[in-house]
């Protein structure tokens, strides 16, 4: 079987360090925030390019609480919109959800799966007050558009880059292409801890000082409250673990973009439509699109190989949203044809092979 993703495999080389890391962290007698917080706090900013990194609990609570610092600095109103891609993961509107916004959900475009301007300006009104450009599948979204839009708008620009760690827009790294961005280091992302943990980066010192005392009770001074706060604190161990793994993003993504070059050269089947967006793209998922998804699915398995649907329900016809009577003709028909097919960087050039062949014999010559 050629799992979707082996993460034993991904994190085998750095065991030694992190046990070294662990033993380190266990007799400093410092187990919350502490050195390798701040340590990675700045690691993290400095290769985003940003001026300030949060390190907070997991992805979900970086993305609420840059609106929910957003909303304590008067920025956001409690019941302004949010506009959120449909397609994404369901964090991505629960996030405005819980600080008190409220999500609008918009069409992506119908071949990157990206947030398209045009659907923004169709979803645009008086009470929107932000974007959030969900950099899906490791792909930066097209920024100098949303930015036009924003700032003509008056709109605040959010980065979800929860699956692109290290992508690029022009140069610059997705954590640094908006207002703030938010990081999820879930063990299966690009950069993945050992269990839950999450960063905010920004440029903006207000919102960077409101998400630090908001992820810390609303204090930044030992119980003296300002805010209402709540505890989603980076773990010390993890931000040890990952100032170990951030050296090696770069070679990750690198290894991860051969692996996608591989594929695009050698997947040649017409049932099958590869990703159109190419440059730059981390490659956290290799998504591929075909009418019959279900069978391929089912094809993939019988040859032992694993593969998985992001996202199989647009979070619009989610039941926890159910409420939200839209209809989105493109997010909904994106989701019965896209399938992910495994990539990673310890994904052996056999396996490679064998994936292309796989999808390759897929409805032909097959009676
Ligand atoms: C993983 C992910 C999140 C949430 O991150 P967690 O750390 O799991 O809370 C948010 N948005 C997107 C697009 C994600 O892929």
């Amino acid at each position: 079987m050629i799992p979707f993703l082996d993460l034993k495999s991904i994190n085998a080389p750095y065991i030694d360090a992190f046990v070294s890391a662990t033993q380190e962290v266990m007799r400093s007698g410092w187990y919350i925030e502490g050195e390798s917080c701040k340590a990675f706090e700045k690691n993290f900013a400095s290769y985003c390019g940003a001026s300030f990194c949060a390190g907070v609990g997991n992805g979900l609570d970086a993305l609420t609480l840059i609106f929910k610092a957003y909303v304590a600095l008067g920025k956001l109103q409690k019941g302004d919109e949010v506009l959120v891609p449909s397609n994404s993961f369901i964090a991505s509107a629960l996030a405005v959800l819980n600080a008190g916004l409220t999500p609008v959900f918009v069409e992506p475009d119908e071949r990157t799966y990206l947030l398209n301007s045009q659907s923004v300006k169709n979803a645009l009104s008086k009470k929107t007050k932000a974007i959030m450009a969900v950099h899906l599948y490791g792909q930066t979204c097209e920024m100098d558009t949303l930015k036009k839009i924003a700032s003509t708008s008056g709109l605040l620009l959010v980065e979800d880059a929860a699956q692109a760690h290290g992508a690029t827009y022009k140069g610059e790294k997705a954590g640094a292409l908006g207002d703030a961005a938010a990081f999820s280091f879930y063990p299966g992302k690009n950069l993945g801890a050992l269990g839950d943990g999450g960063a905010v980066t920004t440029n903006d010192a207000e919102l960077y000082e409101m998400v630090q005392a908001l992820k810390n009770y609303g204090s930044n001074e030992k119980y003296i409250h300002p805010y209402q706060g709540v505890n989603s604190r980076l773990d010390t161990l993890q931000a040890a673990f990952l100032n170990i793994k951030l050296r090696q993003l770069d070679k990750d993504n690198e290894t991860r973009r051969q692996i996608a070059s591989f594929y695009l050269e050698n997947i040649d089947n017409q049932n099958i439509s590869l990703p159109t967006l190419r440059t730059n793209s981390v490659w956290h998922l290799f998504v591929v699109r075909t009418k019959n998804r279900d069978a391929l699915q089912h094809h993939l398995l019988q040859n032992g190989i694993e593969s998985m649907i992001h996202y199989p329900i647009p979070i619009h016809l989610q039941k926890a949203f159910e409420d939200t009577k839209t209809h989105l003709p493109i997010s909904e028909q994106i989701a019965k044809e896209i399938l992910s097919v495994p990539l990673y960087p310890t994904l052996s050039k056999e396996h490679q092979h064998f994936i292309v062949e796989t999808l390759n014999r897929f409805e032909r010559n097959e009676r």
